[in-house]
């Protein structure tokens, strides 16, 4: 088996005295779909958060591309995060908010304009580039953060609930469109949420949490047909 592209060992955090993040350890092939699937408040948000640098752990290693990528400051990570709520720069058009990333790491301009028309293509998004996000739909404002976050081309994607505040019919046709990207890109990348349809749909392997515990890891089939606890299955509607 090839050595994993994303390891995190034994990642610790508490806030305030309660244990949020108790021992993680998460292997991740390079260009896998992983889901961490589990409740609100679970740990999901802060185990990416801790991947990302946004936030550092009490403990543990985590290694990235065998690099030690704890304690380095978010922009040396090559880490892209996307959030729920899409935390684009409202007053940066579509095209200023992909360019940015690029801009702050001294790309120049014929290099930022070649990556931004790639991404503009790639979230099919060219006749919005002028558009500010105010103008744009909730699932046009995260195809923007996609393409912002890939834009310095991360080693690993980790997407924070991209779909829930999406409505419905949106988030299906999202939840198609980021795996195709993900599979274009080859893109190792962590897919946090609540909804274990979205995760059976999309993922190549899901991490069930509870309480900062992975409890179960599989893929979608072995977690639905033989779930080891009563939390798992009800988790994964394997019954009703
Ligand atoms: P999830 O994303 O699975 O809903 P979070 O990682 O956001 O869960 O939160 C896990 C727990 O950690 C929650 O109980 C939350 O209140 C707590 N928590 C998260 N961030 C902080 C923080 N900055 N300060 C204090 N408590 C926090
Ligand atoms: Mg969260």
């Amino acid at each position: 088996m090839n050595a994993s592209y994303l390891e995190l060992q034994g990642i610790r955090k508490t806030f305030g005295g309660s244990t949020v993040l108790d021992n993680v350890d998460l292997s991740i092939q390079e260009g896998e779909f992983v889901t961490l699937l589990g409740p609100s408040g679970c740990g999901k948000s802060t185990l990416l958060r801790c991947i990302a640098g946004l936030t550092e752990p009490d403990g543990g290693r985590m290694l990235l591309g065998r690099k030690d990528i704890a304690g380095l400051p978010p922009r040396s990570r090559e880490v892209g995060m996307v959030f729920q709520s899409y935390a684009l720069f409202p007053n940066l058009t579509v095209y200023g908010n992909i360019e940015y990333g690029l801009k702050m790491r001294g790309a120049d301009k014929a290099e930022r304009h070649a990556r931004c028309e790639e991404l503009l293509a790639l979230v099919d998004l060219q006749e919005k580039r002028d558009a500010y996000p105010a103008r744009l739909s909730g699932g046009q404002q995260q195809r923007v953060a996609l393409a912002r976050s890939l834009a310095v081309r991360p080693k690993v994607l980790l997407l924070d609930e991209p779909l829930s505040a999406l409505d419905a019919k949106i988030r299906k046709s999202l939840r198609t469109e980021i795996r195709e990207i993900q599979r274009k890109l080859n893109m190792t990348t962590i897919f946090v949420t609540h909804d274990q349809e979205e995760a059976l749909t999309m993922s190549d392997r899901i991490c069930i949490m509870n309480n900062g515990h992975i409890v179960q890891e599989g893929t979608p089939e072995t977690l639905y047909s033989r779930p080891r606890t009563e939390f798992v299955a009800r988790f994964m509607g394997s019954y009703n």
